[in-house]
């Protein structure tokens, strides 16, 4: 067998269809005696058995490990430059009351963006101090939270809810700390990034001078805010964008804010203490990404701040950064079974045609919605057993009434995948169960976490019950 001609530039025929590539699955990913995939050393079987299929199994070990990895990195570069940073998991890649403690267990803060986010961070017990609130549309019920819950910082994102929070909060008799999320004009995605002065976009205040009035929304937000009695402005902060693989972009963002606290410096006379560098590492979803360790990132970071402050003679703020799908992104499978399989004759851009194979799996863009909202590529290999047949071009699709449901666009799969068969598909820690929907009345599956040999579950799937809980019409 060969290549299929359906195959995307990057996707490599595979030496072998059983493997299971590095970066892509947790570390305690393997495959047993007999093939069967295994975490931890329990066989995928019996996850399947107890708990049912689609099921998120996320590796406690390699989330706690990762986590750990990004603290213990930042701060020994940082360490010489401000005594360390503070690491903000990004909770919207995926929350729930046991990752909290996890975070909060690595000597993680937790990064929140709503006040249903905020409620499962006090239900998981994280103190006030270590929570950040982000959102370009916080309610003042969110804001009124955010206080009574003392948050070390809300990132106000616009001078109308700086002016709003500061009245809450002076109303209140109180203080809030605020970070300014700033747009420094630099998006990046993966392997590129666009560096602009005004950007298009919902988040945040414009570093651009305002052609008409000659001075842009953040400098306008830095003036407000040191005015406000309501307000204790700690420092600024930006993100750049998602899954980015070249440092240049995160570089760029932080010469531009750094250079805009030296300015802020010489019109306040005032040195803010914090800056905060958003997420958006990316991580390997298949064999085409290359992420790189978090390591290496802070130190390239750290040479850049540190820098960037001796040549604007500006003390080094406490750095803080946010990384979500970096962190719980490759320490998750979803677990399917196979249904119905069909192959179908696809036309080449050759004239010619080849077949595709078609694996419907048990759930789809209800518990992934990232290939449908993004286009994102994943990957996917038989994991009930191994195969020795030939790989052949497939496509894992899902059970929703919906062309576009699809889970794995492209995957050499072994020729003899069956109905019945589990299949796996890695890197879906992140933005998924949290994009999770019940899609045709189908309900979200459970997560369950494995560490040490033991499986237990840490959200259940839903039921039926649950499907039909909040319909208030009464039965016939
Ligand atoms: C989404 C988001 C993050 C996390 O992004 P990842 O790509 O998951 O690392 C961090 N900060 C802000 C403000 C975000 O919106």
């Amino acid at each position: 067998m060969t290549a299929s001609e359906l195959a995307p530039a990057w996707l490599s025929y595979p030496e072998d269809a059983n493997s299971l590539s590095g970066d892509i699955w947790a570390r305690d990913v393997t495959r047993g005696g007999n093939g069967e995939l295994e975490i931890s050393g329990i066989p995928v079987s019996a996850l399947a058995k107890e708990y049912g299929t689609p099921l998120f199994v996320v590796s406690e070990a390699d989330f706690r490990a990762r986590a750990r990895d990004f603290k213990d990195s930042f701060d020994a570069a940082f360490e010489s430059l401000c005594g360390g940073v503070d690491v903000y998991y990004a909770g919207k890649s995926f929350l729930c009351t046991e990752i909290a403690r996890w975070v909060a267990d690595e000597g993680l803060r937790l990064d929140t963006c709503s006040g249903g986010e905020l409620a499962v961070a006090k239900r998981a017990g994280i103190p006030g101090a270590h929570l950040g609130l982000h959102g370009n549309n916080k309610s003042d019920a969110e804001l009124n939270r955010a206080l009574d819950m003392e948050l070390g910082r809300i990132v106000v994102d616009s001078l109308p809810e700086l002016d709003r929070l500061g009245a809450i909060a002076a109303g209140r008799g109180l203080r809030a700390n605020v970070m300014l999320r700033l747009t420094p004009g630099v998006h990046a995605h993966t392997h590129e990034f666009i560096a602009t002065a005004h950007e298009d976009q919902k988040f945040g205040l414009s570093m651009a001078p305002d052609p008409e009035t000659g001075s842009s929304p953040a400098a306008d937000a830095v003036a407000a805010a040191l005015a406000n009695p309501g307000i204790r402005l700690l420092g600024l902060h930006s993100h750049i964008g998602s899954q980015i693989f070249d440092p240049a972009g995160f570089e760029l963002a932080a010469r531009r804010l750094l250079a805009f606290m030296a300015e802020i410096k010489q019109v306040h006379g005032v040195e803010l203490p914090e800056l905060d560098l958003g997420g958006g590492y990316g991580i390997a979803y298949t064999e085409a990404d290359t992420p790189r360790p978090a390591a290496e990132i802070a130190k390239a970071m750290a040479a850049v701040v540190g820098a960037t402050c001796t040549e604007l003679d500006l003390a080094v703020p406490r750095i803080s950064i946010e990384p979500g799908r970096a962190i719980v992104g490759p320490t998750t499978f979803t677990l399917y079974r196979a249904g119905t399989i069909k192959t179908v004759r696809v036309d080449t851009p050759e004239g010619g045609s080849a077949p595709r194979r078609y694996v419907s799996v048990d759930g789809g863009m209800s518990d992934n919605a990232r290939p449908v909202l993004y286009d994102a590529d994943y990957t996917a290999v038989l994991a009930s057993r191994t195969s020795v047949h030939d790989a052949v071009m497939s496509r894992v699709v899902g059970k929703h009434c919906e062309s576009g449901d699809i889970v794995v666009r492209d995957v050499y799969l072994p020729s003899d995948v069956d109905h019945g068969d589990l299949l796996a598909v890695p890197g879906t820690g992140a933005y998924c169960w949290a994009l999770s929907s019940n899609y045709n009345y189908i309900a979200r599956p459970p997560v369950v976490a494995v560490r040490n040999g033991a499986a237990r579950l840490i959200i259940r799937g839903e039921t039926e019950d649950d499907l039909l809980a909040r319909d208030v019409s009464e039965p016939a």
